[in-house]
């Protein structure tokens, strides 16, 4: 369900009321960077209600996207953060997505925009159950793409920005149109980067692999799932890694925002974690996937490792 609330340069307004013109500069070439944040119900907390989780880090991150375009937001990181927590409370919901967005709006039509170009800013919130479906739970599967993540001097890695998200949108129709959950893309060079909305992880006789962050988005989740691994004494390596790899691999997972923790059930029509070939007996999701998954889900809801007590912002009531 959508938000029937909207924060909108500045004020809280009736979502509804807001239009954009077909002159939008961000429309035709996609300049623009967002945000995925999830808000969660706090269940584990004796104090309830809702909260955002890693809010201040989304915000920075959005911050320093629109940075990388070359252009600034104009509000505040604070003024931000209390945007979010102000979309959730006008909507009154504990538990949501929000979507920050801000582009370059009615202005110049070229593709150089100017130098002071009129920037947009907007935060949506609607009601988002499992990314990838309440089956993904049991496991999703994979396939690599046909599409390549652009060089790294192609794309920005280290920015949510709205026209690099056409490579995804591509390798995820793709992928659905095969049959598939959802896609993976290598890098210019044939190694794994990512997802098109996650990050990936395996794992190989008790050490879990993730690929280093020059060719991928430095994900908040991603980087969620590390701390727990650092205090679990679980080794990490931070290593590129082949596709066959990644077949071979005990334990396969995908992190994100929307995803949260996603285990990996197949990925090319091979069962991860099983020599044989049928997807019948996979035992998915593997231990490791499985408590991270538990521990996560608890975290979200209120009952953070002392490591994680500014992770949560609390959304008042009224
Ligand atoms: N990679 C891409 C391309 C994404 O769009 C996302 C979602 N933001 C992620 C990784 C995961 O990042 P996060 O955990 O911060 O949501």
């Amino acid at each position: 369900m959508r938000g029937t609330s909207a924060w909108w340069n500045g004020n809280i307004v009736d979502a509804a009321s807001i239009h954009l013109s077909p002159f939008t500069h961000g429309l035709h070439y996609g300049v623009g960077a967002f945000e995925g944040i999830r808000a969660y119900r706090q269940t584990q907390s004796p104090h309830g209600g809702g909260a955002i989780f890693r809010l201040t880090e989304h915000i920075r991150r959005w911050k320093e996207s629109f940075k990388i375009l070359g252009f600034s937001i104009p509000f505040s990181q604070e003024a931000l953060v209390q945007a979010c927590v102000d979309t959730c409370s006008a909507n009154k919901f504990d538990e949501c997505y929000l979507r920050p967005i801000a582009f370059i709006g009615d202005g110049p039509l070229g593709v150089y925009p100017g130098e002071n170009p009129p920037v947009d800013v907007c935060i949506l919130a609607w009601q988002w159950g499992a990314y990838l479906g309440e089956s993904a739970r049991e496991g999703v599967r994979l396939c690599v793409s046909s599409y390549v993540r652009p060089h790294v001097n192609s794309i920005m890695t280290k920015g949510k920005i709205s026209g690099q998200y056409v490579t995804g949108v591509l390798a995820k129709c793709e992928a659905k149109r095969g049959g598939f959950d959802e896609a993976l893309l290598l890098d210019p060079e044939g190694y794994l980067a990512e997802g098109t909305g996650e990050n990936l992880f395996i794992v190989k006789e008790g050490v879990v692999k993730t690929a280093p962050l020059n060719s991928l988005l430095n994900g908040i989740t991603r980087h969620t799932a590390i701390e727990y691994f650092r205090n679990h004494d679980i080794p990490v390596v931070f290593e590129r890694f082949t596709r066959d790899e990644l077949y071979a691999a005990d334990e396969c997972f995908m992190t994100g925002t929307a995803a949260e923790i996603t285990p990996v059930r197949e990925v090319d029509r091979r069962v991860i974690g099983e020599n044989g070939s049928s997807s019948t007996s996979s035992s998915c999701p593997g231990p490791i996937t499985s408590k991270l998954s538990k521990e996560f889900a608890e975290w979200v809801r209120g009952r953070l490792p002392p490591y994680g007590k500014h992770w949560l912002t609390p959304i008042p009531h009224e």
